[in-house]
């Protein structure tokens, strides 16, 4: 396959601009007060125009264009490698950092929106290379932690999905490799550029982060981040369950996580909370389990998506058949809770839910 960019080589040298907050941009360009127009311009043409480097940027002066080129880069990543599903077109990209780490991404054609709104293309997007929380049924949770994402590298990889596809992302969804609110000042960073008018402008209901729960930070975010979509890996409906699958976060009870998760819920003007559900056979998917779940949710506005799992070819977990399936569902439908079955995508390249990582994802 013919790649239609020729990104530019990462430079362990000169800094990532996108890691520079933009309020920050004039000085770090070494711009003077009545210069900070200037700052302006480049922004536009890095997130309205796409640019990949400074020269592009025509209407600025040659020698601010050739001194920036010098100390700054605006890309971080390079594409390593790309595997497309010829099911569903789902495509697996494998960026690399200039440090060498290996970044997963999803592209995600035509991904339909909850609320029956028109397919927007979506990237499922990396946080951290590698993940040291250690869900038991998870790909990514396999690979061994390297490191934390720099904010420039996590919007990097929408840059350069768009560049490789053609197609512009209107959907984000932080639920890639790593625990994205283990990182949370760089996910914070990269969240407000994704939201802000003057950068990529994704509506908060377009922008969904995952987490399998760390209070602390869910309250942190809801108190200083901009709207989102909060995911909630619960995957049980009890802690001893909880704690089997999610042996690291079940540090906070699920009775916590849910506190932590209607606070966030109202500090985002009482927005939608999911709460995401591995069906296990055997393990999570019996119907007992779907009652104590719609016991912790009832009453609240919340939204559960029941996730038929992604088998990993070492991992020993089943996904539950589908009468199981629809049977737990039932139980939640009856006792009035929003479920939607979420169908599984980029199965033949391990690109599913979970699947991102694995040994193939380590250096
Ligand atoms: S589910 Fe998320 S937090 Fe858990 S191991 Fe996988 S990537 Fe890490």
């Amino acid at each position: 396959m013919t790649d239609p960019i020729e990104p530019a080589a990462p430079d362990a040298e000169r800094k990532a601009l996108l890691d520079i907050p933009f309020g920050e941009w004039f000085r770090a360009l070494s711009l003077t007060p009545a210069l900070t127009y200037r700052a302006r311009q480049v922004q536009e043409w890095v997130f309205l125009k796409r640019a990949k480097t400074f020269s592009e940027m025509t209407n600025l002066p040659a020698a601010l264009r050739e001194d920036w080129e010098k100390r700054f880069t605006l890309r971080t990543l390079v594409l390593d490698h790309r595997e497309a599903s010829t099911v569903d077109g789902t495509e697996r990209l494998f960026f690399r950092a200039a440090d060498g780490v290996l970044i997963p991404a999803v592209f995600l054609p035509g991904r339909p929106d909850d609320d029956g709104e028109p397919a927007r293309y979506s990237l499922c997007l990396s946080t951290q290379a590698g993940c040291a929380w250690a869900c038991v049924f998870c790909a990514s949770g396999r690979t061994p932690f390297q490191r934390n994402l720099t904010a420039a590298e996590i919007i990097d990889q929408v840059f350069l999905a768009e560049e490789l596809t053609g197609k512009r992302i209107g959907n984000l969804l932080f639920m890639g490799m790593g625990e994205p609110l283990a990182n949370y000042d760089n996910v914070l960073a990269s969240l407000r550029a994704f939201r802000s008018p003057l950068a990529f402008n994704i509506g908060a209901r377009h922008l969904t982060l995952s987490t399998c729960g760390l209070v602390p930070q869910m309250l942190k975010l809801a108190d200083e981040g901009p709207k989102i979509n909060l995911a909630i890996s619960l995957h049980a409906a009890d802690d001893e369950t909880r704690a089997k699958l999610l042996p690291k976060a079940s540090h906070w009870p699920i009775k916590e996580v849910l506190k932590a998760a209607w606070v966030f819920q109202k500090g985002m003007g009482d927005g939608r909370v999911t709460f995401e559900y591995i069906m296990l056979k055997g393990i999570n998917d019996s119907e007992r389990e779907a009652q104590r779940l719609s016991n912790l949710l009832r009453e609240k506005k919340a939204w559960v998506n029941l996730i038929v799992y992604n088998p990993v070819p070492e991992l020993p977990y089943q996904p539950s058949d589908e009468a199981v399936v629809r049977a737990f569902e039932k139980v939640l439908v009856d006792r009035g809770i929003f479920v939607r079955v979420r169908k599984p995508q980029g199965r033949d390249i391990s690109a599913g839910c979970g699947q991102l990582g694995g040994p193939q994802a380590v250096l």
